[in-house]
């Protein structure tokens, strides 16, 4: 229920860190004001544009939508003139210098889960906000510098679903907003968020991808899906959006997990997702909120960015689901000796 409070409100009492941040609350209020633009857009599906015609390819070979790049454009115009120094976006190959005197710097998927816009689909916008880094820390190449995730200031999403809502922690609180769509206006609609920890019932996985996993990964999700017969004697529900915004939403809201590990194909060594675009700000929400997020050896946050476009396992969600996965991947004595589902001690196969 709205509370009477906006994200204007919200932002001019922003504090980071114990300091009230005016520069960082302007970002983000500016950041709110394209996402709120982007919506009128996503919402006119191909009214107007071909929005899910694929233009051109990104640095990492990934194929460009028209509404990747126009969100592009339209959030680094919208941080032109602010105290953001340097823009780092998903689709751009290098980052951009966007006010010599800028003390802050935003990473950003423009269009998140972009592969849904043609069917209507919840598509969303992931942000993270850090001190500017130092370019050229070192005069020999790499040159690459980017703070790890837990030098975050603050970081959120926008989900363009049937609402358009905003999701933002400044390292404290997480707080959601939802966009009322005549006054253009966010206002807070839920305050304080926690993962809930009791009965998580969720997961979500490509389990297409299953033959291609790693050992821990395969034996945790068997006993996923062995549910009442299997260590957690329970039943869990399987969801799969397309869009990382739309899960995380879902598991700050509802608990549960999500895995997008990585797996034995060349393509996909370290997952598909962007370490500073997408796991470092979805890791922060999620720890924020009383969950955990790591990349099924390590707690995704203390992971240091090698490259701008550096792909990551990500697997975030509920801490006890969380902290299975990682017991499973360093305590092999922990996986029984037949997981799987249907030949399980317990399982349909039982003799
Ligand atoms: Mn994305
Ligand atoms: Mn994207």
């Amino acid at each position: 229920m709205s509370q009477g409070i906006t994200l204007k409100m919200h932002l001019d009492g922003l504090s980071l860190r114990g300091q009230s941040d005016p520069a960082a609350a302007e970002v983000i209020g500016r950041i709110a004001g394209a996402a709120s633009a982007l919506s009128r857009i996503v919402a006119c599906g191909s009214l107007r544009d071909d929005p899910g015609r694929t233009v051109d390819q990104n640095a990492a070979g990934d194929p460009q939508k028209a509404i990747d790049l126009r969100a592009n454009d339209l959030f680094r115009d919208a941080l032109r003139g602010s105290p953001v120094g340097v823009f780092a976006s998903e689709e751009s190959e290098c980052v951009e210098v966007l006010d010599g005197s800028g003390d802050l710097s935003v990473a950003l998927d423009p269009i998140d889960g972009s592969g849904n816009i043609d069917l209507n689909a919840p598509v969303g916008t992931i942000f993270s906000l850090v001190r500017r880094p130092d370019l050229a820390r070192r005069s020999a190449a790499p040159t690459f510098a980017w703070p790890a995730g837990t030098q975050q200031l603050a970081a959120g999403f926008v989900l363009y679903g049937p609402q358009t809502t905003l999701v933002m922690t400044t390292g404290e609180s997480v707080d959601l907003f939802t966009l009322d769509p005549e006054t253009r206006e966010f206002s807070l609609t839920r305050a304080g968020i926690r993962i809930p920890a009791a009965a998580p019932d969720d997961y979500a996985v490509n389990a297409s991808n299953y033959r291609h996993w790693e050992e821990p990964v395969r034996r945790h999700v068997d006993e996923l899906v062995s549910g009442a017969a299997g260590p957690y004697g329970r039943d869990f529900n399987m969801r799969w959006h397309g869009a990382l915004v739309a899960e995380a939403h879902r598991i700050l809201v509802r608990g549960g997990l999500y895995l997008y590990p990585g797996d034995a194909r060349d393509t996909h060594r370290n997952g598909r997702l962007r370490l500073i675009y997408e796991a470092y700000p979805i890791a922060f929400l999620v720890e924020c909120a009383g969950g955990a997020a790591c990349n099924g050896e390590r707690r995704i946050l203390e992971i240091e960015a090698q490259s701008l476009h550096q792909r990551v396992p990500l697997i975030f969600g509920s801490t006890s689901m969380v902290d299975r996965i990682l017991a499973l991947h360093h305590r092999p004595a922990l996986w029984p000796t037949s997981a799987a589902p249907l030949f399980a001690t317990r399982g349909l196969f039982r003799s």
